[in-house]
């Protein structure tokens, strides 16, 4: 499986960064071994000391797919998470002087938490799901899937242009603002609506 994921997603958060809000998806790839599941501890690496949290809602690929139309991209994805989309922000902003790509920002081992998927069914409006992550019982991000630029729909659509999805894809779909450095001992906590689906600690 891959995860795909997209970035400045919510105008908000964009600014907060100093980035332009894109006219296209920002899209980017990490591999399977960036997968942190079961609520698993998520262990700060030596190599940055500015890792930052940015939540997000993760969309599930249910069937294989290119080429995808707007309209039938609600066929390809059944169940939705919440997830973490790790960054070394230190990382990222020297890469980003020099133009260089992202990967070691963005793709290292454990960098895409994820919690437990739930059908997208329970779900009365897609397009208005609220999601939040608390660090350490404080709010830190608080979403709604209403702010983002580019829908699921969209998102699928577009991506399948380029990269066939498969059963069992991951794709994380962009944080609200509010990011901000991780530190050791940190508990994250992450609601799906009101429902904690994530909780674990940063060690
Ligand atoms: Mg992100």
């Amino acid at each position: 499986m891959k995860i795909i994921a997209i970035g400045r997603n919510y105008a908000e958060h964009a600014k907060e960064l100093n980035n332009p809000i894109p006219g296209v998806p920002v899209i980017f790839m990490k591999p399977d071994t960036a997968l942190l599941k079961d609520n698993k501890p998520f262990y700060h690496p030596d190599f940055s000391e500015d890792i930052h949290h940015e939540i997000e809602i993760v969309l599930k690929v249910s069937k294989e797919g290119k080429h995808i139309s707007e309209k039938f991209a609600p066929n390809y994805f059944d169940e939705i998470a919440i997830g973490i989309d790790f960054t070394a922000r230190d990382i990222q902003q020297r890469h980003k002087e020099k133009g260089l790509p992202w990967e070691l920002a963005k793709a290292f081992d454990n960098s895409a938490a994820v919690s437990n998927f739930v059908g997208k069914d329970k779900f009365a409006d897609l397009k208005n799901i609220n999601f939040k992550l608390d660090v350490n019982g404080n709010e830190s991000q608080i979403g709604n899937t209403s702010l983002m630029l580019f829908s699921f729909d969209y998102i699928i659509s577009f991506v399948s242009q380029y990269i066939t999805l498969k059963k069992g894809d991951l794709i994380f779909t962009g944080t609200p603002q509010g990011v901000a450095k991780v530190n050791i001992g940190d508990r994250l906590e992450g609601y799906l609506e009101n429902e904690k689906l994530l909780d674990f600690f940063i060690k």
